[in-house]
């Protein structure tokens, strides 16, 4: 049998052609190839290995978590006439064996099991007793520690590899950043393998982020001017905000629910169902709201806090837009989200490894918000997916930042926080530049220091976004002790002497700055 992958992707899907990376994973692990495809949800991962494992000789294991898809999936693939199995915990004795026989028997492309099954020493002496085609690995983010799915079964997945070294290996996930796949390629042991990451853009969602300065009025102008009478939903941090600023949006004659996680579930119910038939409904909710709404039409996600990731920030801007016509992702962002941020993860209970990483994810989030380049680009470079020219649907694209050079002032910032000792955040530095006397200035002596009141060509708020922006450009780093004092870095040093020149997107400053003074 000679067939092609595509001349079987017509036969039996009835698809014309390959979406996304399809077409290549396929021919990868037709030539023996182990690899890792990133693709997102619906974008057609199981084809990339159903198709090799039916047209390579032997059979194709596929590892799956959830019984329930495992189903599906063999039932579809048996009406297509696909000689399809699984092999799981709902099966009794006789089916098993049946099952069993037919592998033996070479009468099987692919069989299904389950991850805790297919680790077992008899099911490892079945498999050496059959021909395999492919090992393909669903849901491979499963075997990422500090992710919300992980399945310890899934650490044992690599031995598969040593036990079948000549097999080739596919694992699949809709799971993209970049801490998840190299810990997939590593745990898996698919270090040599390829990655393949298609499919994460979502050009139809406008990209924009706004400076926090008065939030809820910046909320509300954004939706009177964008999207009078659509459905939407506004993402908080805590559970208190989402009903004050609920209430506020009703007070302003938008029909606005709150939804949050301490809310009864007859309550959420509610609010979900009501999200769902109802036109024009604005969800103020906690992360909490998410799972599940299959809406075609949100027209926009807006977040009023900064999310802990960047991977989060796509997840949840990813449920606007869903119908393919266009829709916002807005958010305002502040330094205070970040002070707050670290605080959280401070107190978490996580170990010191999962601390760090959430820092460096809200460094990364940071870095995204603090762009001058296309928003889309950095997002989607974030998974490994490309974009090549700006995308033209992003703030930054509508409307280039401008920016200024400030290798000058970022050496005033950063020797700032040298001579004050590392240990202070922006409110008390930018005192320090901008020649205040405050009590702490005084009693700390920092009106002794030399960038006391050197700082007078910016403003308070000039000062904290160049703060925000040395940060985002890792050039300053955040002490990790989660009270948002600033340190020095490695890369602080080019600067300081000269050696690197800098420049910073230009804020709109507003000309009535006066009162923007908020405490650190
Ligand atoms: P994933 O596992 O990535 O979530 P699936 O493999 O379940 O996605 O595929 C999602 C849907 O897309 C399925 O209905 C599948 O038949 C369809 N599909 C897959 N590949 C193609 C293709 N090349 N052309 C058209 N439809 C496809
Ligand atoms: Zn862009």
């Amino acid at each position: 049998m000679d067939e092609t992958p595509r001349g079987l992707l017509k036969r039996l899907f009835g698809y014309d052609e390959f979406r996304l990376n399809q077409g290549d994973a396929i021919d990868h692990v037709m030539g023996g190839g182990d690899c890792l495809v990133l693709m997102p949800t619906g974008g057609g991962k199981s084809l990339c290995y159903q198709i090799p494992a039916i047209l390579r000789p032997g059979i194709g294991v596929v590892i799956s978590p959830l019984i329930a898809l495992m189903h599906d999936q063999v039932n579809g693939l048996v009406q297509s006439g696909v000689r399809a199995a699984y092999m799981n915990s709902t099966m009794n004795y006789e089916e098993f064996v049946q099952v069993s026989r037919a592998a033996m028997r070479g009468e099987l492309d692919l069989l299904y099991v389950a991850p805790e099954r297919a680790m077992k020493p008899s099911f490892m002496d079945f498999l050496s007793r059959i021909s395999l085609s492919v090992i393909a690995i669903d849901e491979a983010h499963c075997v990422s520690q500090w992710g919300h799915d992980f399945r310890p079964e899934y650490l044992r997945l690599g031995e598969l590899g040593r036990a079948f070294p000549e097999v080739p290996r596919i694992a699949v996930t809709a799971t993209a950043d970049e801490l998840t796949r190299k810990e997939i390629l590593s745990r898996l042991d698919l270090n040599g393998g390829k990655v393949f990451v298609s499919g994460f853009d979502r050009p139809n969602i406008r990209y924009q982020v706004v400076m926090k300065e008065k939030p809820k009025k910046q909320l509300l102008d954004f939706l009177r001017r964008s999207h009078r009478n659509d459905s939407g939903i506004v993402y908080c941090m805590t559970r208190r905000k989402t009903e004050s600023i609920a209430q506020w949006l009703r007070d302003n004659g938008i029909k606005a629910l709150s939804y949050h996680g301490g809310m009864g579930a007859e309550e959420r119910r509610t609010v979900q169902e009501r999200f769902q038939d109802e036109e024009a409904v604005v969800v103020v909710a906690t992360i909490a709201f998410g799972m599940g709404i299959d809406k075609p039409d949100v027209r926009f996600v807006a977040h009023l806090d900064m999310p802990k990731s960047l991977a989060a920030y796509y997840q949840e801007t990813g449920r606007a837009g869903r119908d393919g016509l266009p829709a916002d992702a807005w958010m305002t962002y502040g330094m205070a989200d970040v002070t707050g941020q670290l605080k959280l993860i401070e107190m978490s209970e996580g170990d010191e490894r999962y601390k760090r990483i959430s820092r460096q994810n809200l460094e990364i989030m940071l870095g995204y918000c603090e762009t001058t380049g296309c928003r889309r680009r950095s997002l989607l470079s974030f998974f490994g997916d490309s974009c090549d020219v700006p995308c033209g649907n992003c703030d930054t694209c509508l409307n280039p930042v401008k920016t200024w050079d400030g290798t000058v002032q970022a050496q005033k910032a950063l020797s700032c926080v040298y001579r004050t000792g590392q240990i202070y955040g922006t409110g008390h530095l930018i005192d320090v530049l901008l020649g205040r006397g405050t009590k702490k200035v005084l009693e700390a002596g920092h009106d002794q220091v030399s960038t006391f009141g050197i700082g007078g060509e910016l403003n308070e708020r000039q000062w904290r976004s160049v703060y925000r922006q040395l940060l985002a450009m890792g050039v300053l780093s955040v002490v990790p002790d989660g009270y948002g004092g600033l340190r020095l870095c490695g890369d602080s040093w080019p600067v300081l002497r000269g050696e690197r020149r800098l420049s910073f997107r230009v804020d709109e400053v507003k000309t009535s700055d006066k009162n923007s003074r908020s405490s650190t």
